[in-house]
């Protein structure tokens, strides 16, 4: 059984997003692994980014590619038109003093939650370090709302934390390959400013986690988002959560004491 007091937790950006949509669906994907199964279409795209991502590590570490773009034309064109957008990412100058690593693993402890970020590539030299992201859906979002993904505000923040970098010398740009055209970038800057508005809304959201966690144990579920909110127009546990609600007004007026439901175990992260 999970103990939110003596386990340290590892949390992703997606918790993270995951979390602040709506606390209830946090509950029921990674408590719970209620997800559905996903439709074959929304897979084949999944299967096409990661192996996007898988090539251009392999291009990093200097491996072989001809043999992988020969085979898939999609590939292909992805990366001849990001090679021609970005030639100095794809084909960097060799350099002794500047550091690049693709898939760069780091970890972060917050409270009892271990933070853990994974950059598809980090480029560090003396002076600012630049993590990329590549993105392998067709429409780039709004520059404000990527702003406030926690992919964008947890990578700076765990770098700026893990690094001898000041925050006004890291940088974060996601590259889309698939725009329409040719591939475009999103680039964030950083700062002071906005690091320690960060470590107080990660410190709020894990806080209030933390309670969840506790209050579940005693067989209370996660909050749930209002009924009217966007969120669940496009969830797949509305239903789930309806039936919730009836059951919930069943169980208040059946067994207004819930202090006497046996405690409820918790399944380990994913
Ligand atoms: S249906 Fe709404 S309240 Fe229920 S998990 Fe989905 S987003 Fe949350």
């Amino acid at each position: 059984m999970l103990s939110t007091q003596t386990q340290i937790l590892r949390i992703s950006q997606g918790q993270l997003n995951l979390l602040e949509r709506c606390p209830r669906q946090f509950q029921h994907t990674y408590l719970e692994n209620l997800n559905s199964p996903s439709d074959p279409e929304h897979e084949e795209k999944q299967t096409l980014g990661s192996r996007f991502h898988l090539l251009m590590q392999q291009q990093e570490m200097g491996l072989p590619i001809h043999s992988f773009l020969q085979a898939d034309t999609q590939l292909q064109s992805w990366m001849a038109a990001f090679a021609n957008a970005a030639p100095k990412i794809i084909t960097p100058a060799i350099d002794h003093q500047t550091f690049r690593e693709s898939e760069h693993y780091r970890t972060l402890q917050v409270q009892d939650y271990l933070l853990t970020v994974i950059y598809d590539l980090l480029i560090a030299d003396n002076q600012q370090a630049q993590i990329f992201d590549w993105k392998t859906y067709p429409k780039p979002p709004n520059k404000s709302k990527l702003a406030r993904n926690w992919q964008t505000r947890l990578y700076m923040y765990v770098l700026a934390e893990t690094s001898e970098y000041l925050p006004e010398n890291i940088s974060m740009t996601y590259w889309f390959v698939q725009s329409a055209g040719k591939p475009q970038n999103i680039q964030f800057t950083y700062s002071h400013s906005l690091h320690a508005q960060t470590a107080k809304k990660l410190n709020q959201l894990l806080n209030k986690l933390t309670t969840w966690l506790e209050n579940y144990q005693h067989g209370e579920l996660f909050p749930q988002v209002p009924e009217s909110s966007q969120a669940c127009d496009y969830c797949q546990f509305a239903q789930r959560c309806d039936l919730t609600q009836v059951a919930e007004a069943l169980i208040n007026q059946v067994l207004p004491h819930l202090d006497t439901i046996q405690e409820v175990s918790l399944s380990e992260f994913k």
